[in-house]
């Protein structure tokens, strides 16, 4: 199989399982983001991929050959973490050549190779500039075109901008989506940040607790949240109790409502968990829609371009995502009929 594969692989720090059965397949030129909350095994996941760690059981395969016991070295992933490791004492064209020192390469190509790199990253004729005299997006940004400088099979990327203030940071992200692009280098890019990953990845693989949770697209993760850790985890969300009456049906308050189709392993009859996100949740007046439940309008936060509408409905916290204009059709009301937009409801496996 062409990329990467991971294949029922569990790590335990003595008693401390980390990683715990997870299996992968991410497509070769794909842009695939690990997310999940800090200590989930994020970091451990991609150092065992990286070679910086061995499994406790399980495999790690790449082009269809097992590297799980492949030295790092010998795997020629390229890698960008945290914490970056530039050195301080070599200016920006030796720190970008660094990996290049051993090639049979001469001057002039290796010059050209470097150039080419500070072109890519957006720092031309900075060759000649020490490292602690550029910003810390430069710095960033001189870490990835020496990561790049060997030509990769695999772009390794551990929370890569979290040292950036937000604005360079939302920056970066877009700059990096569009650098993957064009190299159409398959990525991997270890982030704790919901919005970060739905920005850059074609695909989110969604971890908790050393297992994962769902693998999808960022659109398919937020409008079809597979369990409750996600549709928490990721944007916000409504959720009720149902019951599941078939697999495209729930009874939700005495009322059947249409659903996404239901995970196959949940039985017919059984109490299952209504998700439904806020641009999803529809309020209407109550005297135009007389057989619907209503809600009480608890806090209205408008900013603007979207209003959110805080609800209680019996108890239960609701929210709403709406338009100013639709909003100016609603305002002054107490109680609101609460409905949902058609394939908004999704059933939780749990
Ligand atoms: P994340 O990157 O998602 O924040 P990590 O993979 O760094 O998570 O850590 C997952 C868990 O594994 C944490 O509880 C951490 O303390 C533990 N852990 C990581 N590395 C080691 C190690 N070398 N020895 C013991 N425990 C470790
Ligand atoms: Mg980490």
């Amino acid at each position: 199989m062409q990329g990467l594969e991971i294949a029922n692989l569990t790590k335990s720090f003595g008693s401390n399982t980390v990683v715990s059965d997870v299996s992968l397949h991410i497509e070769q030129g794909k842009f695939v983001c690990f997310l999940g909350p800090s200590g989930c095994g994020k970091t451990t996941l991609m150092r065992i991929i990286a070679g910086l760690e061995e499994p406790t059981t399980g495999d790690v395969l790449f082009d269809g050959r097992n590297i799980t016991s492949l030295p790092t070295y010998q795997r020629n992933f390229g890698m960008v973490f945290q914490a970056l490791a530039l050195f301080p004492h070599l200016n920006v064209a030796e720190n970008v050549g660094y990996s290049l020192r051993f090639r049979t390469m001469d001057k002039r190509h290796k010059a050209d190779r470097i150039d080419e790199l500070l072109r890519l990253v957006d720092l031309p004729g900075t060759q000649t500039r020490r490292v602690d005299q550029l910003s810390g997006g430069q710095r960033q940004r001189i870490a990835i075109a020496r990561a790049l400088a060997q030509e990769p099979l695999l772009f390794l990327m551990d929370e890569p901008l979290s040292a950036l203030d937000a604005k360079l940071r939302d920056h970066m992200q877009v700059e990096l989506k569009q650098l993957q692009r064009r190299l159409k280098i398959t990525t991997i890019f270890v982030t704790h940040d919901q919005r970060e990953a739905m920005t850059i990845a074609d695909e989110i693989v969604v971890m908790a607790n050393g297992r994962v949770q769902q693998v999808g697209s960022p659109i398919d993760i937020y409008r079809r949240p597979a369990n409750r850790f996600v549709a928490d985890f990721i944007g916000q969300s409504n959720l009720a109790e149902g019951i599941l009456l078939d697999r495209t049906h729930v009874q939700l308050d005495g009322r059947t409502i249409e659903v996404r189709s239901a995970p196959s392993q949940l039985a017919i009859g059984q109490k299952v968990t209504v998700c439904v996100r806020p641009e999803g949740t529809l309020l209407s007046r109550t005297e135009m829609s007389k057989d619907l439940p209503t809600a009480k309008v608890t806090f209205v936060r408008d900013v603007g371009s979207t209003v959110e509408v805080h609800l209680d409905r019996a108890g239960q916290q609701m929210l709403s995502f709406m338009s100013p204009a639709a909003w100016d059709l609603l305002s002054g009301q107490d109680e609101l009929a609460v409905s949902f937009a058609p394939g908004a409801a999704t059933v939780l496996e749990d």
